[in-house]
């Protein structure tokens, strides 16, 4: 073991101040830690083991930005990810563009994450560019392409165009039992809770968040054999389309909306301190 991790596991273990040394380091690993799969930690603060990295194409998916080494996850979310491709090109749904899933070994992501530590959760966009004649996206367009809004800016309602292959991916993805969040604009999660379909169960998952408007972000529940995987609360019951919603778009809830976002701010840019099993992962 270096000097270097001997210092990280005996000095930064609650240490705040030492936090972004260690998230940068983990931004250097470039394999996954040997192991038994396990997710390690809260989504924010947390790492995995035994990750798995997705191939970068497969029956209705390719991943994007494959050079920003994120393509990696818990297996659990790499069989997720395969199925549900799997279920989109069934569906006739086009394809899957998988964005941000976790490092090879988690913990923090430079650039606008917070969470995405654990191996647990995976960016999908919305939209997708039209493919080649045999289906086929371009190295270089899946390395240059960007993510974009599937809202309308003046309606603020989805486009027309996408509107019910976006149904169609949450409904999909929100179905399948592994799923605990699936974060979305509350734009979208409105439009869809307005349609009132008569299965409408399935909407409880979909957390209305900030952003969210370009890609869904997809939140599995911490597998049942990683006992160091803090799970968040559950989500409530119901379809969440009610006062939860309301909250997003009251003028009364503005000021907590402010501060809400204020405190996600802060969280993205600060990195916490990391338990000790993730530590060791850097040894
Ligand atoms: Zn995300």
């Amino acid at each position: 073991m270096c000097l270097c991790a001997l210092l990280w596991v005996a000095g930064l273990v609650g240490g705040a101040s030492a936090a972004p040394e260690v998230a940068r380091s983990f931004q250097d690993q470039r394999t996954p830690a040997p192991g038994k799969p396990l997710a390690i930690g809260d989504y924010s603060a947390g790492c995995v083991q035994g990750a798995r990295p997705l191939p970068l194409s497969g029956q209705g998916y390719f991943v994007m930005h494959p050079s920003r080494l994120r393509y990696f996850g818990h297996p659990m979310l790499v069989d997720f990810l395969q199925t549900l491709g799997r279920a989109v090109k069934t569906r006739h749904l086009g394809v899957l563009l998988i964005g941000d899933m976790s490092q090879p070994r988690g913990g923090r992501a430079p650039g606008g994450h917070a969470s995405h530590q654990t191996g647990l959760d995976v960016d999908v966009w919305y939209w997708q560019p039209k493919l080649g004649s045999a289906g086929t996206l371009s190295a270089g367009d899946r390395e240059s392409l960007k993510a974009r809004s599937v809202l309308d800016t003046k309606t603020e309602a989805m486009q027309a165009a996408l509107a019910t292959r976006v149904e169609h991916l949450l409904q999909l993805t929100a179905s399948d039992p592994h799923v605990e969040r699936v974060f979305v604009h509350p734009f979208i999660k409105r439009e869809l809770c307005a349609k009132q379909s008569s299965d409408h169960a399935w909407l409880g998952k979909l957390r209305p968040w900030y952003g969210h408007d370009d890609h869904f972000h997809v939140r599995l529940a911490c597998p049942a054999d990683s006992p160091q995987c803090t799970p968040q609360a559950p989500v409530p019951a119901g379809d969440g389309c009610g006062a939860e919603l309301d909250f997003w778009f009251s003028p009364a809830a503005q000021k907590d909306r402010e501060q809400g976002q204020k405190d996600y701010e802060s969280k993205v840019t600060h990195a916490r301190a990391m338990p000790e099993a993730c530590l060791q992962l850097l040894q």
